[in-house]
């Protein structure tokens, strides 16, 4: 980048970010810089000569919590979430303290953790199992993203309808539904709070009701996003405790549907391996 032809913003509200973003052609954001200058993945600006920092906005440190949800301001920092006194989301919480270190958590948000192209980090995850929404904004109303849902300049989007933020927009809040789980796990494969090729985050959730299997959320995402209704509703409903045979079915069930879903080619062959394994693992806390 030259920083003589590049245009810098700090934006103080979001009312002035998205002015930027209506008269700056091609801009991008830019929140805690910990991706961008990340040297081990680092999360490249579409427009490098552009740029606007949205990291003063107030607004958008704030965690606000429901009854029913819990909603993120793109700013919150990651030492945020790690220091709430509930500690939840539990999956999402124990994601974001294996993220890199403290120093770092101190200044890198969840918004860029969200963002971050093309792969997919810690936080994805567990905010995809927790069927999070994605607040996007955009600095005119004549944009939109989604066609059958013509546009205000505020768009609405469930993380698995989530590939990148459109040119134009950015991202202000993260909607988390609340929810109890019986059974929630969060592993990661690869390097410790670093990432690399063969970094990925798994997520498990479960309840029982009455002996059944009422609800199960299965997610693993790296280079890839995978999650798939069909095979968690292909076991809901059944009868708990799993036996062993269930167990083995939903298994390779599930890396059917894995090489249905992501590209083979495209990822190092050892996630394959280790999303079947923890698949496996995570069944057997239903069996007996
Ligand atoms: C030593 C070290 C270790 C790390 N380890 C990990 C790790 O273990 N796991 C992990 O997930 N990450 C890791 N990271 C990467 C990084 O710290 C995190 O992903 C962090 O959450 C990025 O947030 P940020 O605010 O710094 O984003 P930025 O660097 O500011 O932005 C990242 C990307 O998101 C976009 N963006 C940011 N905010 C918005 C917004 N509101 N709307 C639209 N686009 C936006 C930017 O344009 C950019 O493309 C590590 C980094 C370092 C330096």
């Amino acid at each position: 980048m030259s920083t003589e032809s590049a245009t810098i913003k700090y934006a103080e509200d979001i009312p002035e970010a998205l002015y930027h973003l209506r008269t700056i052609e091609n801009l991008s954001i830019t929140a805690g810089c910990t991706g961008v200058n990340y040297s081990a993945c680092p999360a490249f600006l579409s427009y490098p000569d552009s740029i606007l920092s949205v990291r003063r906005i107030v607004e958008f440190k704030q965690i606000i919590k429901t009854e029913r949800s819990i909603e993120f301001g793109a700013g919150v920092t990651l030492s945020q979430i790690e220091n709430l006194p509930q500690k939840f989301p539990k999956v999402l919480h124990d994601a974001v303290c294996t993220i890199a270190n403290r120093q770092v958590r101190n200044i890198a948000t969840i918004g860029g953790n969200v963002c971050t192209q093309p792969m997919k980090m810690t936080t994805f995850a567990p905010l995809l199992a927790l069927n999070a929404k994605l607040v996007l904004r955009a600095g005119t109303e004549r944009m939109h993203i989604d066609k059958h849902h013509p546009s205000t300049e505020t768009q609405i989007l469930p993380l698995s309808q989530f590939d990148a933020v459109p040119a134009g927009y950015f991202l202000t809040r993260i909607r988390v539904p609340l929810e109890e789980w019986d059974v929630s796990i969060f592993k990661r494969t690869g390097p410790k709070n670093e990432i690399s090729p063969l970094s990925a985050s798994y997520v498990f959730l479960s309840n029982t009701q009455k002996n059944f299997l009422a609800d199960l959320r299965l997610a693993f995402c790296g280079v890839f996003s995978f999650r798939n209704r069909e095979l968690e509703n292909s076991i809901i409903g059944s009868k708990l405790p799993l036996p062993q045979k269930s167990v083995q079915t939903f298994t390779e069930k599930a890396a059917a549907y894995f090489d249905e879903d992501v590209k083979e080619g495209t990822y190092n062959p050892v996630l394959r391996a280790q999303f079947i394994n923890l698949v496996k693992e995570s069944l057997e806390t239903l069996t007996d």
